[in-house]
């Protein structure tokens, strides 16, 4: 047997033995009586979980029981063609998203698996989902919210079952893999929208057009005492009064009713500002739109990360999740009327986003921590550090004995980069992958009908550095994971307004829509997650036309003859620049570059319009 194999083993044979006893305590008080409901996680002790089929049979088994409350739809299909489904439980039989909407109830949408070795939300949906429809201890969450849940999400890498996917999880015995079958990770894909699963789950997504958006998680990371830890985002690019109603009555109201439970809560998804020592303090988490959490607040949606802790055993992660949902669809019944407002309020305000271009309100683009920290009690684990001959660097190992301290955790926010919304974009039609992004991301666009010359701002960008090792299949201009030597950074774009002309077919966004801060956050280039940053405008910075040697040995003796200035520049350069001076390809360049046959190459003029007026536009 493989030692890897036997260490698993060993590790996981304890919570077999203990599936016996721990029937009686499972969420909703199941009975021997109504033992038969019991989920497949739940039969075999919270040991395994089942496989696709086995989740769909159990859910198809509680639909058939109650069809009157439970409903099954496809949604779309994944890149090995699986079908993408989502469970809806709806008091009164009403399953129809505008029907719900027209019916005063908020929806919650949970996502599960989108790293599908992080399953425990799956196998806690199943346990709430009965006990709100079959056994209905749970019934009265159905009150005022509409529950729809897509059992798995990541289904192909659910498939792709093995037990050492996750290296640092503590159970089930088998789990999925983290990328889908183009080995893509599906938390990063929401903006870029590169798979068929994300382009599946936006159509899906503004169907249903949620209340509140919930994606679940197992963590990696530090060692501690909680379980269940959990972001709502209330940044500053969140609209300000959804950001108030989380911080003051969501958020601690979850921490309070997880303790009760049992569990242990902390309401901030845990990274340390240093690995190997969690006494240096908790780190602030940046929400780009490339993560579902923050393609949510683009959607002006709350969006509630679960994190389960990685190293406690199954029984208690799943049973944890199980807790933190119904904590929050308690919440949402309680608060129904009120975050339906402030939902209709925010994509009003989305909506107003182009209709003062020559004003000064500056959209956030960009958010990361300000520094500002404020202090927590902390439930760690005890640990010591020392140096490791292993690693050469310093190694933490972590006791079971409790530390409970008061640590520093980055709260405060500040915007890093912003713009001023113009009233639209406009993109020439032959950039198709950026604009084929707008239509899936269900941005309303019209295009113009003739050829188009105006005054119009664009970006002139450069000193960009792409990223050397691919990230998410593409290699950007930011540091991606995985950077490597070579991390990729986003250098300068400078706006400036010119007479432009655009062909007709051109597309206009405009920013009276629900969606404009997709819109401004796919087409500003200084936007974490836009176009030009994933490359989609690369070649926008390659130079096509060179001068041959001889050409430009005659270039440069002319020039300097009718300009002094150039002829000291290039002295100059020589002199102070010994890398400059020992290339003759750069020294010839130097006269390319500062002649107009280099500026017919446009290296790094950045095609997209900003206008400020629609006036006059010849649009279809
Ligand atoms: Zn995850």
């Amino acid at each position: 047997m493989h030692f890897r194999e036997a260490f698993i083993r060993m590790f996981l044979r304890p919570f077999s033995t203990f599936a016996a006893i721990v029937l009686c305590a499972l969420p909703g008080g199941i009975s021997a009586q109504t033992a038969d409901w019991r989920t497949p996680a739940e039969i075999s002790g919270y040991r395994t979980t089942p496989d696709y089929a086995g989740t769909v049979s159990y859910l198809d088994r509680i639909a058939a029981a109650n069809p009157v409350q439970v409903k099954i739809e496809n949604f779309g299909k994944t890149g090995e063609g699986r079908d993408l489904k989502i469970v809806i439980a709806s008091k009164d039989g009403i399953f129809d998203p505008e029907a719900i909407h027209a019916s005063g109830r908020a929806i919650l949408l949970v996502q599960n698996s989108i790293h599908a070795g992080e399953m425990d939300g799956k196998d806690a949906c199943l346990a709430l989902l009965r006990d709100i429809t079959i056994t209905k201890t749970k019934a009265a969450l159905l009150d005022h919210v509409v529950f729809v849940f897509i059992p798995v999400y990541n289904i192909d890498g659910h498939e792709r079952r093995s037990a050492y996917n996750r290296i640092n999880q503590n159970g089930p015995e088998l789990a999925g893999w983290r990328g889908n079958a183009s080995n893509l990770n599906l938390n990063r894909d929401y903006m870029k929208a590169d798979t068929p699963e994300t382009r599946a789950f936006l159509k899906m997504f503004h169907r249903w057009l949620p209340d509140f958006f919930v994606d679940d998680h197992v963590t990696d990371g530090a060692d501690y005492q909680y379980d269940v830890t959990f972001t709502i985002d209330d940044t500053p690019d969140v609209a300000p009064a959804t950001a108030k109603w989380i911080r003051e009555s969501v958020t601690p109201e979850l921490e309070r009713q997880v303790n009760a439970s049992g569990h242990l809560a902390f309401p901030t998804y845990i990274t340390l500002n240093d690995d190997t020592d969690p006494a240096q303090g908790l780190a602030f988490n940046p929400d780009p739109p490339r993560f579902s959490t923050g393609q949510m607040i683009l959607e002006d949606r709350p969006g509630m990360l679960v994190e389960l802790h990685m190293l406690k055993d199954y029984k208690t992660r799943v049973t944890g999740n199980y807790e933190i949902l119904r904590a929050l669809l308690e919440v949402m019944n309680r608060d129904a009327a009120k975050l339906i407002a402030l939902n209709r309020e925010a994509d009003a305000d989305a909506a107003k986003l182009g209709a003062h271009p020559l004003g000064n309100e500056k959209f956030p683009l960009a958010i990361d921590g300000n520094g500002e920290t404020t202090p927590v009690v902390f439930h760690g684990y005890q640990f010591t550090r020392a140096l490791s001959e292993i690693s050469g660097a310093m190694w933490i190992q972590y006791s079971h004995a409790p530390w409970n301290v008061t640590l520093p955790l980055a709260t405060g926010a500040k915007v890093t980069a912003s713009t001023n919304p113009p009233a639209a974009y406009i993109v020439p039609p032959q950039w198709t992958h950026v604009i084929d992004l707008l239509p899936a991301h269900d941005v309303a666009m019209r295009s113009t009908t003739a050829l188009l010359t105006g005054k119009a701002e664009r970006y002139h960008c450069s000193g960009m550095q792409w990223q050397g090792p691919p990230f998410e299949g593409r290699h950007p201009i930011f540091a991606g994971e995985n950077a490597g030597a070579q991390p990729g950074r986003y250098g300068q774009c400078t706006l400036a307004t010119e007479t432009l002309t655009f062909p007709a077919g051109s597309v206009v966004v405009e920013l009276n829509q629900r969606l404009s801060k997709v819109a401004i956050q796919w087409l500003e280039p200084g936007a974490p997650d836009s176009s030009l940053g994933w490359g989609f405008f690369d070649s926008i910075f390659e130079q096509k036309e060179y001068g041959e040697a001889y050409v430009l040995e005659k270039l440069a003796r002319e020039n300097m003859a009718k300009d002094p200035a150039l002829k000291a520049e290039f002295e100059h350069r020589i002199q102070s620049d010994p890398r400059f001076a020992a290339s003759p390809e750069a020294r010839l360049e130097f006269f390319y570059e500062r002649s107009p046959w280099f500026l017919e190459n446009r290296v790094g003029e950045y095609p997209v319009g900003r206008l400020l007026s629609l006036d006059g536009l010849p649009l279809e």
